[in-house]
């Protein structure tokens, strides 16, 4: 007889090699031939409903690593919702309207254009890269609803968009009004804040004279009659043309300083600065005043024939400058609110390509940043210029083009921020919603609370035009929200192409009329932002069908959400619902490399998840997610990719040794009653209990990280080095039905019953692969993940007993380092060579006699224990010799009984026992 054929060695065809680069794409076949996504939702069906709502990527391009992490943790929320039981469908969408499509189609030519070819083109160009972001999203192995993904160019989509503009207009949210915009002159287009980014830029600095024309004479009897300027800095003397005002803070001191035959206005605090500036060599401070008395002073242009009005504003600080802001209502923000409060026209001479209009005397035809120069050099010739120099600063550019932008205001369509208190609700709905992390809410507040009203007209194709008529008779526009859901209709059926292709009297109900009484009309031109696009997704994808509701459960995207996709679709859903579209809200970091730098091809250290697929598989990128906190900018190498492989094989062996010693276990048939376990299995499923519902918590939590080392360190510590080691000799060696064997494949079966379901979420191919050897023919659920979290494992749940062992599992690293040494010289050669002397402490002794067969729980052929009162209550001291006895054949423990069976020869009284068991059985 071959003993070793009488031992029960692991058998399993679950392979020690995962080759996930072949084997995840023929899975990834299997599940969509089951139709498992379809199969998923009905069995969930009726379940409470748990709603990700996906934020659609940019249809252009293939992912990269930042995209291939947002969907992974997309799946990781859905996928451990629908293992918990949720019901829980995920649509993915895509955004596909907007600028870059259209520059790609039509370059930066914007006359002639055939405009419905063009968009056909951006149509194609859309649909190309969603198909090219689809096959690579669902190579994560991601699931969801992929055939029918949500599109923002879908005729139904950008309907509801139109749909969308007719509420905030039937509420009054929307105006049509001349402001200054962010104004790209490259891409002749307004940019929304979200488009702009901001770089260092080199800009002229300059000092001007403003004549002082009246008012002196009061103020300062004693400087009647001199020559007189009000000194105003600026970094764009390219807005003087526009400048119609000077601002002064009312609660500044100024002074009027007599210098060089002259005398200058500046803010007494900013004398010495502004002198060192402008290398005035001797100069006296005549009089100083406060802001508010200069109201009465009249100022001239400095070389155009008209008043600069004196104002006040409270945005004038010392920082910079002279105390004195030279404003020009129609080129920024702040001039506009100064401007609208005293009056002022809001004035802008500059077209959309930058250039002032031919009316500016000089300067017409010429473009702003040419400008500069020549203006700065016609100040110098008229006397107006006291110094120039440059300035480097942070200075808002195009996100498309880089170029910088500049303030330009023109007609645009805005929603109104106080237009029904829109800031103040969109600011209580942020409070109500859960905000991860924490800051988030900070973040998005503050933007809420600072940013000006949202323009949300583009001067550009790609997109959904603002569905608004002109009259052509009183040019007032035609804001009737029942004329938009007219148009959405026609979108429905045409897509919005149909504002193009239609003529006016197509597009418009039949007797439309204006209060003016005219009936012909005109058609707006411009399209809608596409924030407004992506920010109506909820209201359009989460619309009750399907088991989708709304408000969503998450959002979840990158940081730059808060004043992107999470901005709009608040303020839209606010605008149109009164409430917030999400109730809780989570921030991913960015992908970063080893060195915590971006990605980028000019670096050279880009990592593309398609190569990290093709060299290692899915499984890898997903334990990668799965390993970080990702709310943190998160860094990949080859290095961490060679540490996540190496973790990757270690749950996979502990999963094949799980499956290898279940090969002959029915668990209907050969469980053993949970009465008759033996303690140490118990242990195991005790400790099974409470990591599963340490994981379950980390998932709820959406801190995958926590899933993933808890899963981890249970495989690795408590199963593969400790309770799996231990078990090896009586799996192997005791009667294939006896108790202590069954015993302990119970617990390795329903171990292995509820790993599997913990794992499936952050793992989902191997799962499936360990799902297919554990159940074999009679699996509960044809895939696991149509299986939710293990509840049975819950009775398990044993705080005493866990409590108990805890001290066992240290003492037992005392032993095994104790082994180790004599190992390493020479003493034994395996474990169960050594006897083992332990001189324990009286603590540590009582408490190791409670254990029953302490040499099978060391690995070693003999032990003893002796209390010693002269250590310390629980100190232990290890010794270690070579075992008496004879080495058994079969089971290698070295005993005094090997031989006493003359049928067994070679063998010890338990394997003899065992044997002869075992032949009964066979016959
Ligand atoms: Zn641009
Ligand atoms: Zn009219
Ligand atoms: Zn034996």
């Amino acid at each position: 007889m071959d003993l070793k054929d009488t031992l029960n060695l692991p058998k399993t065809d679950f392979q020690m090699k995962a080759n996930l680069p072949t084997l995840e794409p023929k899975m990834l076949e299997r599940w969509e031939r089951d139709f498992l996504y379809s199969k998923i939702r009905e069995a969930r069906k009726g379940q409470p409903v748990f709603i990700l709502h996906d934020g659609p990527p940019y249809a252009n391009g293939h992912i990269h690593l930042g995209t291939a992490l947002n969907k992974i943790v997309k799946d990781l929320i859905v996928k451990s919702k629908t293992m918990a039981g949720f019901d829980a469908p995920y649509v993915p969408g895509w955004d596909c309207h907007g600028l870059p499509i259209e520059i790609k189609v039509v370059g930066k030519k914007k006359a002639n254009l055939d405009v419905l070819k063009v968009r056909q083109e951006c149509r194609e160009y859309a649909n190309k890269f969603m198909g090219i972001q689809r096959d690579e999203f669902r190579r994560l192995g991601v699931f969801g609803d992929w055939e029918n993904p949500y599109l923002t160019m879908s005729n139904h989509y950008e309907a509801e968009i139109a749909r969308l503009l007719g509420e905030f207009i039937r509420r009054g949210g929307v105006y049509k009004g001349l402001k200054p915009v962010h104004w790209c002159i490259t891409c002749e287009t307004a940019l929304a804040e979200a488009e702009v980014e901001y770089g260092d830029h080199k800009s002229y600095s300059v000092y001007v004279r403003f004549p002082i024309a009246g008012g002196l004479d009061s103020l300062v009897p004693e400087l009647t009659g001199s020559s007189a300027f009000v000194l105003a800095w600026t970094t764009t003397p390219w807005t003087l043309p526009a400048n119609l005002a000077l601002a002064f803070h009312r609660d500044f001191n100024y002074a009027f300083v007599r210098t060089g035959g002259e005398v200058l206005l500046i803010a007494a605090d900013l004398v010495e600065q502004v002198a060192k500036e402008c290398s005035l060599a001797e100069y006296e401070v005549v009089r100083t005043l406060r802001g508010e008395e200069l109201a009465g002073l009249k100022v001239r242009h400095p070389w155009i024939d008209r008043e600069s009005k004196t104002v006040f504003a409270t945005h004038v600080t010392l920082d910079q400058g002279t105390g004195v802001v030279h404003t020009a209502p129609g080129h920024g923000q702040e001039d506009y609110m100064t401007g609208l409060e005293y009056g002022l026209e809001i004035y802008n001479p500059v077209d959309n390509s930058g250039r002032f209009v031919p009316e500016i005397e000089h300067f017409g035809g010429m473009q702003v940043f040419e400008a500069n120069p020549r203006i700065t050099e016609f100040l110098r010739e008229r006397g107006r210029l006291v110094a120039q120099g440059e300035i480097v600063h942070s200075y808002p550019h195009c996100w498309r083009c880089h170029n910088p932008v500049i303030f330009r205001a023109t007609p645009q369509w805005f929603i109104g921020m106080e237009l029904n208190d829109l800031r103040e609700r969109a600011l209580d709905e942020i409070r109500k919603v859960t905000w991860k992390p924490g800051w988030g809410e900070d973040r998005i507040s503050n933007m809420i609370a600072n940013r000006p009203d949202w323009c949300i007209s583009r001067q550009r194709l790609w997109g959904v035009p603002i569905p608004v008529f002109y009259c052509k008779s009183c040019r007032n526009p035609l804001m009737d929200a029942k004329v938009v859901d007219h148009v959405a209709d026609i979108f429905e059926l045409e897509t919005a192409d149909a504002w193009y292709r239609r003529s006016v009297a197509e597009l418009l109900p039949a007797g439309t009329t204006c209060p003016c009484g005219a009936k012909e009309f005109d058609k707006e031109f411009d399209i809608v932002d596409v924030w407004f696009d992506s920010g109506s997704s909820h209201h359009v994808v989460l619309n009750g069908q399907g088991g989708l509701q709304w408000p969503a459960d998450v959002y979840m995207e990158g940081p730059d959400q808060h004043r992107g996709w999470f901005h709009s679709s608040l303020l839209i859903a606010v605008g149109t619902r009164g409430a917030a579209p999400y109730r809780s809200v989570i921030c991913h970091g960015w992908t970063l490399d080893a060195q915590g730098r971006a990605m980028s091809k000019s670096l050279g250290n880009v990592i593309a998840p398609g190569d990290v697929i093709k060299d290692n598989g899915a499984e890898i990128l997903r334990l990668w997610v799965a390993s970080i906190d990702y709310t943190e900018d998160a860094r990949i190498s080859e290095e961490i990719l060679s540490r996540l492989r190496e973790a990757y094989r270690k749950l996979r062996n502990t999963s094949r040794y799980l499956l290898g010693n279940l090969f002959d276990f029915d668990p209907s048939r050969d469980s053993v009653p949970d009465s008759q376990l033996l303690e140490l299995d118990r242990w195991a499923l005790a400790r099974m209990a409470s990591v599963s519902q340490k994981a379950q918590e980390g998932y709820s939590r959406y801190d995958f990280h926590i899933v993933y080392h808890t899963l981890y360190n249970f495989c690795v510590v408590d199963l593969s080095s400790f309770y799996l080691d231990i078990l090896k000799d009586r799996l192997y060696t005791a009667g294939p039905n006896s108790v202590a064997r069954r015993s302990a494949q119970t617990a390795l079966f329903r171990i292995a019953e509820t790993l599997v379901r913990l794992m499936a979420p952050l793992l989902p191919f191997t799962a499936e692969e360990i799902w297919s050897s554990l159940y074999r023919e009679k699996a509960p659920a044809a895939s696991v993940h149509l299986s939710e979290f293990s509840k049975e494992i819950e009775r398990h749940q044993d705080l005493e007993l866990l409590a108990r062992w805890e001290r066992f599992e240290d003492i037992r690293q005392v032993v095994s380092k104790a082994l180790e040494e004599s190992r390493q010289g020479k003493t034994i050669g395996n474990s169960l060579e050594a006897r083992t002397d332990i001189r324990a402490g009286r603590r540590a002794a009582s408490y190791l006699a409670g254990f029953e067969g302490l040499r099978y729980l060391f690995l070693v052929s003999e032990i003893n224990v002796v209390e010693d009162a002269t250590l310390a209550e629980d100190e232990i001291q290890v010794s270690v010799s070579r075992a008496s006895g004879t080495k058994c054949e079969r089971c290698w423990h070295y005993t005094s009984d090997v031989g006493v069976s003359s049928q067994f020869p070679g063998v010890c009284a338990r394997c003899a026992q065992t044997l002869s068991e075992r032949d009964e059985v066979t016959i």
